[in-house]
């Protein structure tokens, strides 16, 4: 906070609040607010009600506030005379909008300024809670590729990977995203009752949470017999997938990383079928800091772990994406997803 020049921040609920304290907090209208800097010691203002989910330590003092008190006139005396306050990026309107009432000589800024360069590299610890939720996601897989997806709903399919997810090793499922034939072109398809038919490509989607850390990886399915058209274009997938994996290193861009697997579709005569970025950093939250994204020229570091997940979708007809997470070591990536990334022929 000093280097960024922040004299005091104010955090809700939500991931940064869970990665400077371990505190979980209920994401409901009640806020719950950390104070950092100002004049006292860091400071969390509790919901009375709460206060019994606390865990407590002695890196911060717990304040209970009661159904009758303002809490974000308590942050806002916390933070004392600070001219610089920060708040959590994803902090309520209504509650950023009273701490501007309540401190109008403050000027406000994204508490992404400091939270993101402490989060966006992972330490060992972090590291392994992601690989062990990695790892757990993996063995959904095989699992799937038993299954006789003709005649199942999405929705049917979905439930077998939620159920996958827990008794492999997650605490909680995040999504379970299965898109099949046309709705395979959607990326983010909100799974349904759509029947999977023959012939069809299924993407399968996924991702849970173990310890806090997520998971993410999407395999993709096919009913069979596949086309030529699905078959070439499958490899190159793969290839372009490879070549981003082989491409990120320290030192790179992300750019760079995103660059490497759009120049293998675009050179198949695929580009305009690649209609999202390659890949988002994971950790606390399913999607942070990095994204690797055409002109980001974020420089990657080890310890940063991301999704390298590149897909081409034809409107109305199929779609296909494989989707890795990875972690950036001193020389290159270790891939923390290593189920086989085959088009899986499935009944
Ligand atoms: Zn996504
Ligand atoms: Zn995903
Ligand atoms: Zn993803």
């Amino acid at each position: 906070m000093a280097v960024a020049g922040i004299d005091a921040m104010i955090l809700p609920g939500g991931a940064d609040l869970l990665y400077l304290v371990g505190y979980r907090a209920m994401p409901l209208e009640r806020p719950t607010l950390l104070v950092l800097g100002g004049e006292g010691p860091p400071t969390l203002l509790v919901p009375e009600l709460e206060v019994p989910r606390v865990v407590a330590s002695p890196a911060f003092v717990i304040r209970p506030w009661a159904e009758t008190d303002d809490p974000l006139r308590m942050a806002a005396a916390a933070a004392g005379d600070a001219s610089v306050v920060a708040v959590g990026d994803q902090m309520w309107a209504r509650h950023l909008l009273a701490l501007e009432r309540l401190l109008p000589g403050a000027r406000f800024v994204p508490a992404s300024q400091v939270m993101t360069s402490l989060r966006i590299v992972k330490d060992a610890a972090e590291l392994d809670l992601l690989r062990s939720a990695a790892q757990a996601a993996d063995r959904v897989v095989p699992v799937l590729a038993e299954q006789t997806f003709t005649g199942a709903t999405e929705r049917e399919l979905a439930d077998l990977v939620a159920a996958q997810l827990l008794e492999n090793g997650h605490d909680e499922v995040d999504f379970a995203i299965v898109a099949s034939g046309p709705n395979a072109a959607s990326p983010h398809h909100e799974t349904a009752d759509r029947i999977v038919g023959r012939g069809e490509t299924v993407v399968v989607d996924f991702g849970g949470g173990w310890a806090g850390y997520r998971s993410d990886t999407t395999r993709t399915f096919h009913t069979g017999p596949v086309s030529d058209e699905v078959c070439r274009a499958y490899e190159i997938l793969r290839r372009a997938q490879a070549a981003a994996v082989a491409a990120a290193r320290p030192g790179r861009r992300a750019a760079e990383i995103d660059a490497a697997a759009r120049d293998v579709i675009d050179a198949a005569g695929l580009g305009a079928y690649f209609i999202h970025r390659t890949g988002h950093g994971i950790g606390l939250e399913t999607h942070e800091e990095p994204y690797l994204v055409a002109g980001s020229n974020r420089i990657l570091e080890p310890g940063m772990v991301f999704s390298i997940e590149p897909g081409i979708y034809l409107p109305g007809r199929w779609g296909m994406r494989i989707e890795d997470i990875v972690a950036v070591t001193g020389d290159g990536v270790e891939c923390l997803n290593e189920s086989d990334r085959r088009l899986y022929l499935v009944e």
